[in-house]
C-alpha cells in the first residue's frame, strides 16, 4: 500500500529533498519538533520496524549512517543530535513506511511520555 512517503519518493507529492542516494531519501518533516526534523526513509517497502528481517540490518543502518553523515556535513554533529523510530500504534507510528527522524538545532532534553 503506497503511503505518503512513497508519493514523496515519486515527486507525486511536494517535500523538501535534503538528501538521496539510491536506497535512502530524507527531507525535511512538515511538521518540525526541532529546528532540524528531517526523515530517512528507505527506498525499500517496509511497513514498520517489526518487518525488517533479520538478515537486513543494513536497511537500518544505512537510515542511521546518512543522518550521521548529514549532521556532519551541516555542521551539527558535534552539538549533538537525536535519531528515533516510532512503531507501531504505542510507538506513535503515523505513516507505515519506516522512517528514522533526525532531530537537532537545540538542546532536547530527556524523553518524556
Ligand atoms: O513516526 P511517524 O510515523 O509519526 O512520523 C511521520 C512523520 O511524517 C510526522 O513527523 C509528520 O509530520 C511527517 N510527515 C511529513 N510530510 C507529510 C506527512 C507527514 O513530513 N506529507
Amino acid at each position: 500500500m503506497p503511503t505518503i512517503f512513497h508519493r514523496i519518493m515519486r515527486r507525486e507529492l511536494p517535500a523538501e529533498i535534503v538528501f538521496e542516494d539510491e536506497h535512502v531519501i530524507a527531507f525535511r518533516d512538515i511538521a518540525p519538533q526541532a529546528p532540524v526534523h528531517v526523515l530517512f526513509v528507505p527506498k525499500e517497502d517496509f511497513a514498520t520496524l517489526n518487518d525488517v528481517p533479520a538478515d537486513r540490518p543494513e536497511v537500518i543502518g544505512r537510515l542511521a549512517l546518512a543522518a550521521a553523515a548529514y549532521a556532519r556535513a551541516q555542521g551539527f554533529a558535534e552539538d549533538g543530535y537525536r535519531i528515533v523510530m516510532n512503531c507501531n500504534g504505542d510507538g506513535g507510528q503515523t505513516v507505515y513506511q519506516i522512517h528514522l527522524h533526525l532531530l537537532a538545532g537545540a538542546s532536547l532534553g530527556r524523553f518524556g511520555t
